[in-house]
């Protein structure tokens, strides 16, 4: 029996079919895979998992019917990084579902608030808790939007002493050194 995943199999990333995952060079295809011109893909909507003993990659299915995101529904997630337009997350929960993987989204500047927006760095900041509708899932990305007032920012974090913030008179402060910081925030934001 090989060892399996040195992943920790709960935070591995969800794969998509038609998902690249690496090159017949590097890794041997396993279960739920395929390989096209000496990429290897996956067949399946599951988990990544690289046995590195053995540099065997493998797809593990998640269940039938469990949570995905798709256009139209909303989202949790962690932002990862911060860019001039747009940010990264890490999405951990469909509706109430908590995810068994990790899927990534991207937020683009323009998808932030009916607003106009000048910086992403006034939007969400690495680490913040954001709830966002999926518009896109064009090119096995999941295009985010966070436009309605019920989405945005629902917990943020002081970048200072990372406490977390507290919204007061449409800012974030923090409690503890006093930092005043923007976000998106949603109307329910800390709540
Ligand atoms: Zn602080």
């Amino acid at each position: 029996m090989s060892s399996q995943s040195s992943e920790n199999p709960k935070n591995s990333q969800l794969v998509l079919p038609g998902e690249r995952l690496g090159v017949i060079e590097e890794f041997i295809p396993d279960d739920g895979t395929y390989v096209k011109d000496g990429v290897i893909y996956s067949k399946v909507v599951g988990r990544k998992t690289v046995d590195f003993s053995n540099r065997h990659v493998s797809v593990q299915a998640v269940a039938h019917g469990a949570p995905i995101p798709k256009i139209g529904v909303t989202v949790m997630g962690q932002i990862s990084n911060v860019q001039s337009d747009n940010a990264g997350l890490r999405i951990f929960a469909v509706g109430n579902q908590q995810l068994s993987g990790v899927f990534t989204g991207v937020l683009h500047i323009s998808d932030v608030a009916m607003r106009y927006v000048e910086a992403m760095f006034d939007v969400c900041k690495a680490g913040d808790i954001v709830r966002a509708t999926v518009i896109s899932d064009k090119n096995k990305t999941y295009h985010l939007s966070t436009r309605d007032k019920e989405l945005g920012v629902v917990y943020a974090f002081c970048t200072n002493c990372g406490y977390m913030l507290e919204l007061r008179r449409q800012a974030l402060h923090c409690p503890n050194c006093g930092r005043v910081e923007k976000r998106k925030t949603a109307e329910d934001y800390g709540k």
